[in-house]
């Protein structure tokens, strides 16, 4: 029996992904797939969804309340707007979100089922109806050293992130090659001659960056630069990326009332394409062996690997470049700190638009559907 399931935000950055997932592994068959628009209803249906109807109206809540599971990454403006009518009119489906809007919802889920199976198993059997993919950064740090926090071998942590482009859209990544493309493009000549100096191509970069940088996106140059701020000011310091990571993660794990592990730090985009990249340092609640905590990092989940603390591996298999278009999660440089055996640092990888975006909704639906 096929399950009709509506996908609404199926072409932009994070849909495109799924659609690419889902293809790949085959999760079309067996459900009848309904697509959404809020821009060119009654258009074609994606090429790849042969047979499937033309595109509907992502505003008209009585197309989408007929169907029993709705996917969602359109983003938040629109959960905002639709998903109050479709409660108001009755609808009593599934509904699966990349946006953060019910993210911290009492009545959501956040979705991470290597990570929180059994939170998702729970929810679903007490009748939760909403489905959340969390934050990126969160996601791709959990995947890699969730083992840990699971067997409650943490105390405390603190992650300071190296976050990438994609994480603001597809304008976002544009905006940074075009920059890149504008500093070389001052200094091209002088790269030519390698009797150059090398102060003077940098005082040019520099002006560039100052003066002729398009950064209608980012709002000032990240080419060449770090952003110390991601997302919302808070207003007491703290930025609402920031604030996700302690929330998230503990409401992943599902810790709640007391049992919260303090997790904190500061988020910085960088000028990486697709991979969000975080250092952390976790204060362990005892003494564990560096050979112990790699067989945990190691059999948590097929996804998350260690690497071990060496220059050569680092380099090889610790960066966006290694690890952009997997679903890889190396962790290393994990070595005990100055500050006593308890404490050690780790740096991690992830795909933020697979596992920090699209797989876990992905993975969601085949729970949904029973065929997880
Ligand atoms: P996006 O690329 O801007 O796509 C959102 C929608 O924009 C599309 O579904 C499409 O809707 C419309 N659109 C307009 N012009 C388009 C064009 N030229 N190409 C493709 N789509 C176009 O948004 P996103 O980055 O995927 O993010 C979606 C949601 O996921 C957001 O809530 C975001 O916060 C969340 N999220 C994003 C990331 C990330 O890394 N970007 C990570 C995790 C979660 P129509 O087809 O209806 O016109």
């Amino acid at each position: 029996m096929t399950t009709s399931v509506g996908f609404i935000g199926w072409r932009g950055m994070v849909g495109s992904v799924l659609m690419d997932r889902m293809r790949s592994e085959g999760d079309f068959e067996g459900i009848d797939p309904v697509f959404f628009s809020t821009s060119n209803a009654g258009g074609p249906a994606p090429s790849f969804a042969a047979g499937a109807s033309a595109l509907q109206d992502a505003y008209d809540v009585d197309a989408l309340a007929k169907l029993p599971i709705l996917v969602t990454a359109q983003g938040g403006d629109y959960t905002k707007a639709v998903y109050p009518k479709l409660r108001a009119a009755g609808w009593d489906g599934l509904w699966i979100d990349a946006a953060s809007t019910l993210r911290m919802e009492s009545s959501s889920v956040i979705v991470l089922d290597p990570v929180n199976r059994p939170v998702i198993d729970t929810a679903l059997k007490n009748g939760v109806k909403e489905f959340v993919g969390g934050n990126c950064t969160v996601s791709c740090m959990l995947m890699g050293l969730g083992g840990l926090f699971k067997q409650g071998l943490v105390e405390w942590g603190t992650s300071m992130t190296y976050q990438a482009a994609s994480g603001g859209g597809a304008r976002h990544m544009r905006e940074l090659l075009t920059q890149f493309g504008d500093l070389h493009g001052a200094v091209a000549q002088e790269l030519e001659d390698p009797a150059s100096a090398i102060l003077e191509i940098d005082r040019k970069v520099l002006q560039t960056q100052r003066g002729g940088l398009d950064s209608a996106q980012f709002g000032v140059p990240l080419a060449g630069s770090v952003i110390p701020w991601i997302d919302a000011d808070l207003g007491d310091g703290m930025s609402k990326e920031e604030w996700k990571g302690g929330v998230e993660t503990n409401k992943i794990l599902g810790r709640t009332s007391g049992a919260e592990i303090p997790f904190d730090g500061l988020c910085v985009r960088i000028g990486a394409m697709r991979s969000h990249s975080q250092a952390v340092t976790l204060k362990l609640t005892r003494d564990v062996p560096l050979d112990e905590i790699a067989q945990i990092i190691d059999e948590d989940n097929e996804w998350g690997f260690f690497v071990p603390n060496t220059k050569e591996e680092t380099m090889a298999r610790l960066t966006p470049v290694a690890v952009t278009g997997s679903l890889d999660i190396p962790v290393g440089r994990v070595r005990k700190l100055a500050m006593g055996p308890e404490y050690i640092s780790a740096f991690t990888v992830g795909d933020q638009l697979l596992w920090g975006a699209a797989e876990p909704l992905r993975r969601m639906l085949k729970i949904a559907l029973g065929t997880l």
